[in-house]
């Protein structure tokens, strides 16, 4: 059941008022900050919550959020010509790390590094792909519990690039090494997402939480709430849109594990990257009751 979208390729930015609250550990009558509900380094400006998060959560939160868009999400970044707040950061190239790939398919000698201008350079996608949060009671294999990296570079482009350095070097085919994706940072930042999203959608004391821990470092439990849409490859065909964010709730069907509130993210979705999927909470408030009342308030304020 999808209740709301957000499109940080379409939607207008929006500024919203303070929870009067850190919305991470609950904090009152403590310094706090502005907080981009989408991370500025993808979403610009889209959605910020005013006076927001504590220092203290934010102590705990930049560095695994940083480490995930600077390393992990860099190239991407470039490439979509998503922001950054300092212009200088921006690379005009991207680097990419070359390897001779050698007859078994394995990586053979490093080639090092070389430099394309970002215009001409390959859509890269590092990611991490899961099985569904395991509170949704999916079979999930064993072998498979943690997942694993999922990558996608744009061959088109990158081909005749790596093709260019195989005839310089005399090798048979090079390969591109995509540094690894480091999955508690990446699972812990798409936690953090989605619970500031239901919060800016939903109000902070309208559902009960389930990711503190996870966000705040104190658990690693993060497989029960966090993973991929079961059995659903891609939602939609090609939308050229970078980054999609939707808020809805598990159906009734699941018993227990139904009702609660999920919040569905994808990265460039037409590329068939993982759907993440992240339970952030039980609903105190009738959910149904406060979407009608939200776009009866969107239409008497002229949206169509
Ligand atoms: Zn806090």
């Amino acid at each position: 059941m999808i209740l709301l979208e957000y499109d940080i390729d379409e939607s207008p930015a929006r500024r919203l008022p303070s929870p009067g609250r850190c919305i991470y550990c609950g904090a009152t009558g403590v310094k706090l900050t502005e907080e981009h509900v989408i991370p500025f380094a993808i979403g610009k400006n889209a959605t910020i919550l005013e006076e927001a998060c504590c220092e203290n959560c934010q102590k705990i939160i930049q560095p695994y959020e940083q480490r995930v868009l600077r390393h992990q999400l860099g190239v991407f970044r470039a490439m979509v010509e998503a922001p950054t707040r300092n212009k200088k950061d921006r690379p005009k190239v991207i680097r990419l790390p070359l390897v001779e790939i050698v007859a078994s398919g394995a990586a053979g000698r490093d080639l090092g590094m070389r430099e394309v201008p970002i215009a001409q350079g390959p859509l890269i996608l590092n990611l991490w792909q899961s099985p569904p949060p395991s509170i949704l009671g999916e079979t999930i294999d064993p072998a498979n519990a943690d997942g694993g990296p999922w990558r996608f570079i744009e061959s088109s482009r990158a081909d005749p690039i790596l093709q260019a350095v195989a005839d310089e070097q005399g090798v048979e085919r090079v390969g591109i090494v995509l540094p690894p994706v480091n999955r508690l940072d990446y699972l812990r930042s798409l936690a953090k997402t989605a619970h500031a999203y239901a919060v800016a959608e939903l109000g902070v004391d309208s559902f009960e939480p389930f990711l503190r821990d996870v966000i705040l470092n104190t658990s690693d439990d993060i497989a029960h709430f966090v993973g991929d849409m079961p059995r659903v490859a891609n939602l939609e065909g090609p939308t050229g849109h970078s980054f999609k964010i939707t808020l809805g709730q598990t159906p009734p069907e699941l018993g227990d594990a139904g009702g609660l509130i999920v919040v569905f993210m994808q990265f460039w979705a037409e590329l068939g990257s993982p759907p993440h999927l992240v339970v952030v909470g039980r609903p105190l408030i009738d959910m149904d009751e406060h979407f009608t009342a939200r776009s009866a308030q969107y239409l008497a304020d002229g949206g169509d």
